[in-house]
């Protein structure tokens, strides 16, 4: 309390005007109500004390003492300036309550000056507890105020009771706004029926709700808060409210959306990126694999968690991963990148560039790693395809057998292949860094050319001489011929940087075309002393070229040959002309070679006879499309040998009659005295049986034997020159029938041997029939003879335009190919008699009657497997 100076003026020696309040009622009432606790001072349990106006202490009572000791006075003495002065402040006569401290408590005296009796009365009572009380709702209403939370209550009927300044901050309403508003309202509550209900019920319950929440402030922006509300009850417990303590927590919620947001980015990212990634705990545990990762290893994502990296790992690679993605000397690691495989889930491997950073907890331990994986799989594989075929290719042209070099700009070797050293005989030490001249070019070849100016003009403009063929020298001095293929190289900004060669050693090639070339010649030569002239036909454009032999060998003038087949044509004899175009038809459509003799007309003078032969060239597709041929003239040697063979012809046919005639004559003559040896050997044996002994009897038996064999034998002659001599005119012969008459006339033999004989549709043909008759007869009596188990015999027939082609087949004992000719000549047989009988006629027979017949007859066969004989019979017209 502040003293006043002018009260402490008055203090000196100047009464107490007391007047104005003494006689007011409220004065009375505490004056008469003080009397009377004056009355009981020693009992009353406040202090009370009796002061001079000059303070000094006119009595205290026993409450009072403890100022007494604390002032540190007695009574008589006068209180401390400072309480003096309190009270004398008040010493114009109003009444005043002024606050004394003593022994820690606060004493609230009402100081009561009685002005008539002279001295002041104070009564005191221990205000300490309401004091106290006081401060706390002092201080906590500054809290409310001051606080950083928002606070405000509202009643029961939801309206704003109170609302302290953050509210007011916040929200952006003053208190004044918003006491008497609806809660709702005035904090722009965003809540739904529903929760609003459950938090209801809660605060009802439990006396206290705790909840975020999102308000609208009067700006309209977005306010979270973390909010608690409570009842408010009065003394009795009555609710007569609820109290509201809310903190903003509006930044705190957008920094959590925000960090959701980016992490549910990052995550989205991570989750559908192309790059595998894989983060590792610090055991080495999977703790998180994309989908890519998973999909790399051929896993499912929920597969690898958990699981230890060795699962995918393989332990070499571990041990290197281990050391790079660790961080083992406590330092943080960088991030590194290196190229491994992994396991896949199937065993197989996965080549992975994997970058990887090691990850420490907030102390700095590490805690695991993040590696991305990407899969190089693809260009690994590529880049083994690449160095495969370099090293292939490197291959090919280390052991290539051609000779391959490169030189450079100033024409020296960069690169000679082991074949070219090989070849020339250098090695590459020797080679290399030298030129051509200086190696393997001579200056001159041996023809004469010069090679520093073609080797000069190659290294010029290799492109300009790609191919060229020239003599080249070995290191033994041995002259080579080498066909190069040349080709420019360039670096990459397109200045030429030397050539690569690659060389063919045709020396033997060279050799033969010169061996050739001189052929050539001398065919030309020949072919003009010859009289042979050369053709050409193309029948695709039907150009026909001749050389100027064959124009002189037609009797044309150098040139004036027509070039077409049809000027060809018009020079041939007309009755030749047919058969000209059926040998060339034969060689066009059959492939049969092209041989043919041909008249050509020549006015006034005999035809001339040419003999012509070609060869055909055909296409890919096997068609025909150009002869190439020779002509030559053989009239003269034809006249010549017309007039030998027809001197020879009659000698053969007179020589043929005469052997003809006298081969049935002596096998006619000599049946009759033959006839006779029998007879009379057999009468000899019958009527002088008992006569001779057993070697006389021995030697008849062979007499008669060889007889007959002889008669056998003059017979089969006689048959066989009777052939031609006998030969009657040829009829229409039905072979079915023929073949009935066969079976029938070798009954007996068929049944003993139990041959089978098959026959096929068979012909009517034009012949002699009984030749016919004999012709079967030999052939099959021949299969069931030369067989050793049962016979069993095929006798068919096919025809084409010219011949009835017939076959005879058994599976007999056969016959070797070296006597498939011998077997048809006459008495020629293969066995001894003792084992098939025979007489070595049949077969003769047969030739002859085929040819008789216009035919020819030839076997086939293999031994043990049967024989099959083949002849034809011409057909005729009359068929
Ligand atoms: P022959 O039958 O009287 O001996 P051929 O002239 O008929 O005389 O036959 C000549 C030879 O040809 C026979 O001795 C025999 O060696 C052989 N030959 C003929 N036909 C057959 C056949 N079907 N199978 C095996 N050999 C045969």
């Amino acid at each position: 309390m502040k003293p006043n100076k002018s009260l402490h003026k008055h203090n000196a020696g100047s009464k107490f005007n007391i007047n104005g309040k003494a006689d007011n009622s409220e004065g009375i009432r505490i004056e008469n109500e003080i009397i009377s606790l004056a009355k009981l001072p020693a009992e009353n349990p406040n202090p009370v004390m009796r002061l001079g106006f000059d303070g000094t202490i006119l009595y205290v009572n026993n409450a009072g003492v403890p100022f007494m000791r604390t002032w540190n006075i007695s009574p008589g003495d006068k209180v401390p300036e400072n309480i003096y002065q309190m009270i004398s402040g008040i010493a114009d006569g109003s009444y005043r309550d002024i606050e004394i401290e003593c022994c820690d408590k606060i004493f609230s005296f009402t100081v009561v000056p009685i002005a008539n009796e002279g001295y002041i009365n104070l009564y005191g009572h221990d205000i300490t507890q309401q004091k106290l009380a006081d401060d706390r709702l002092r201080f906590q209403a500054n809290i409310i105020q001051n606080i950083s939370d928002v606070i405000y209550a509202f009643d029961l009927q939801l309206c704003i009771t109170n609302w302290n300044a953050a509210a007011e901050k916040l929200y952006g309403w003053k208190e004044r706004d918003v006491i008497g508003k609806s809660v709702f309202e005035a904090t722009g509550t965003k809540l739904d029926p529903k929760k609003q209900e459950e938090l209801g019920r809660v605060l009802l319950e439990k006396g206290i709700v705790r909840t975020q929440i999102e308000h609208i402030s009067k700006s309209g922006s977005t306010l979270y808060l973390d909010s608690i509300t409570m009842v408010h009850k009065n003394g009795d417990g009555q609710t007569i409210g609820y109290i509201s303590d809310n903190r903003d927590i509006t930044d705190k919620v957008l920094a959590e959306k925000a960090v959701k947001e980016s992490e549910e980015k990052y995550r989205t990212m991570i989750e559908t990126a192309q790059e595998g990634v894989w983060i590792l705990d610090a055991q080495r545990n999977t703790k998180y694999s994309n989908a890519r990762m998973a999909e790399m290893l051929g896993y499912e994502q929920e597969e690898m968690y958990g699981k230890p990296w060795h699962f995918f790992v393989n332990e070499k690679v571990q041990i290197i991963l281990d050391t790079k993605m660790r961080n083992p000397g406590g330092k943080k690691a960088a991030k590194e990148s290196f190229e491994y495989t992994l396991k896949r889930k199937d065993g197989t491997s996965l080549w992975v560039i994997i970058n990887s950073t090691p990850l420490y907890d907030h102390e700095g331990s590490y805690s695991g790693s993040f590696s991305m994986l990407t899969d190089i799989s693809k260009h690994k594989k590529a880049e083994d395809a690449l160095a495969e075929s370099e090293r292939r290719y490197k291959e090919l042209v280390t052991n290539a057998k051609s000779i391959i070099l490169k030189q450079d700009a100033r024409g020296r070797f960069t690169y000679f292949n082991e074949f070219a050293q090989k070849f020339f005989g250098y090695t590459e030490d020797e080679i290399i860094g030298k030129t051509a001249m200086e190696t393997i070019v001579p200056k001159t070849e041996s023809t004469g050319r010069n090679l520093i100016k073609m080797m000069k003009n190659i290294n010029e403009d290799p492109d300009k001489f790609s191919v060229n063929i020239n003599e080249n020298i070995k290191k033994n001095s041995e002259r080579v011929w080498v066909e190069w293929h040349n080709k420019a190289i360039f670096d990459q900004a397109g200045n030429k940087t030397g050539l690569i060669a690659i060389g063919i050693d045709i020396t033997e090639r060279k050799k033969s075309e010169d061996a050739l070339q001189e052929a050539r010649q001398m065919l030309n030569i020949a072919l003009e002393n010859a009289g042979i002239g050369l053709w050409e036909w193309d029948l695709q454009t039907d150009e026909v070229v001749w050389d100027e032999k064959l124009e002189k060998m037609f009797g044309l003038k150098p040139g004036s040959f027509g070039r077409t087949y049809s000027d060809f044509e018009n020079l041939v004899h007309e009755e030749d002309i047919p058969h000209v175009q059926k040998s060339l038809k034969n060689t066009i459509e059959k492939g049969l070679p092209f041989e043919t003799i041909f008249r050509i007309k020549l006015e006034n003078r005999k035809p001339k006879y040419i003999s012509s032969k070609a060869f055909v060239n055909k296409n890919k597709a096997g068609k025909a499309v150009k002869f190439n041929g020779v002509c030559f003239d053989i009239t003269g040697m034809r006249e010549e040998t017309e007039h030998l063979l027809l001197a020879l012809n009659e000698e053969l046919l007179r020589s043929n009659k005469d052997l003809e005639s006298f081969a049935y004559a002596a096998s006619h003559d000599l049946q009759e005295p033959l006839r006779m040896v029998i007879s009379f050997t057999q009468m000899l044996e019958k009527y002088y049986k008992d006569k001779l002994d057993e070697t006389g009897l021995e030697y008849i038996h062979y007499a008669s034997e060889g007889a007959k064999r002889m008669y056998d034998l003059l017979n089969g002659l006689l048959d066989y020159s009777r052939i031609h001599k006998k030969g009657k005119a040829f009829n229409v012969v039905d072979i079915n029938q023929v073949l009935n008459t066969v079976i029938k006339n070798l009954s007996f033999k068929i049944e003993e041997r139990e041959a089978v004989i098959k026959i096929r549709r068979m012909p009517v043909v034009v012949a002699d029939e009984s030749q016919m008759i004999q012709l079967f007869q030999n052939l099959i009596a021949n299969s069931i003879k030369f067989s050793t188990n049962t016979p069993r015999i095929d006798v068919s027939c096919r025809s084409d335009n010219n011949h009835h082609i017939f076959s005879v087949k058994d599976n007999g004992i056969g016959i070797e190919p070296q006597y498939f000719d011998k077997i048809f000549q006459i008495f020629q047989r293969l066995h001894v008699r003792r084992k098939y009988e025979g007489t070595g006629i049949g077969l003769a027979i047969c030739k002859r009657i085929v040819e008789h017949h216009g035919g020819k007859i030839w076997v086939k066969s293999e031994q043990c497997s049967g024989s099959t004989f083949i002849f034809t019979i011409a057909r005729m017209s009359a068929e």
